[in-house]
């Protein structure tokens, strides 16, 4: 750990805590909680002091780690799930961007370099299955789904989250790529069977270490000189 209790001004309010640290490679990193930090701060501004911060350290790649629910009835709890796309249905979190000025070409939203990166450390050392590939359906919450909204989200995609957007959006918004590597802790309500509280909260806590050595090995094994394209997406806007 270099530093820790890093926060910043932005033009969206104080940041939370930032670490910063560095891998056993010698990749500088910082780290940060999205989630559950401060009340009276919406999610969508918090995901923007976020982002605001990593682009003006000149982060160059952001992951993100979370636990996802269900839908695709193939997937069991402890599966992870390196996403490579993601249909957004938050209601609440905006449309403003962080630096702006920019068509957000979102074809291919998810960096190749990163998501191989994690899939490989995955299969090293996960615990369950790993996916190189799924759909996130993104949902407002913090409520979970009822089980007639996962029968329609279900043809959308394979997993129900909460934490892909704005953030893969806004990663493209200040220049960075953006990868995540999500692990099963519930199926989706009608999926399967019915979940059990206990082996979700169990899955959040012995399930960390895991995602964690994961992510450090993936931030270690990412070849910085490939060309995953990523900026190619990112052009002039047309609306000005
Ligand atoms: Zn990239």
């Amino acid at each position: 750990m270099l530093q820790q209790g890093l926060s910043f001004d932005t033009p969206f309010g104080p940041s939370p805590d930032f670490k910063l640290f560095e891998t056993v490679g010698g990749r500088r990193c910082l780290t940060v909680r999205l989630h559950g930090w401060r009340d009276g701060v919406s999610r969508g501004l918090a995901s923007r002091q976020v982002f605001s911060v990593l682009h003006r350290a000149g982060v160059r790649r952001i992951i993100s780690e979370a636990g996802v629910g269900s839908l695709n009835p193939l997937l069991d709890p402890r599966d992870i799930v390196i996403p490579d796309d993601y249909v957004d249905l938050t209601t609440a979190r905006g449309s403003e961007p962080v630096v702006g000025g920019r068509l957000l070409i979102m074809r291919d939203p998810v960096c190749g370099t990163i998501a191989s990166s994690l899939t490989a450390a995955a299969r090293e050392l996960a615990d369950g299955r790993v996916f190189d590939r799924g759909t996130c359906v993104v949902t407002e919450g913090p409520r979970f789904e009822s089980r007639a909204e996962v029968r329609v989200i279900g043809a959308m995609g394979d997993v129900v989250g909460q934490s892909m957007c704005p953030e893969v959006w806004l990663a493209r918004d200040i220049g960075a790529c953006y990868g995540a590597l999500y692990v099963v802790v519930n199926y989706g309500e009608g999926v399967v069977a019915d979940w059990e509280h206990g082996l979700l909260s169990d899955i959040f806590s012995d399930h960390a270490t895991i995602q964690a050595g994961i992510i450090l090995k993936a931030i270690d094994a990412a070849d910085e000189t490939a060309a995953c394209g990523c900026a190619e997406l990112s052009k002039p806007t047309l609306l000005d």
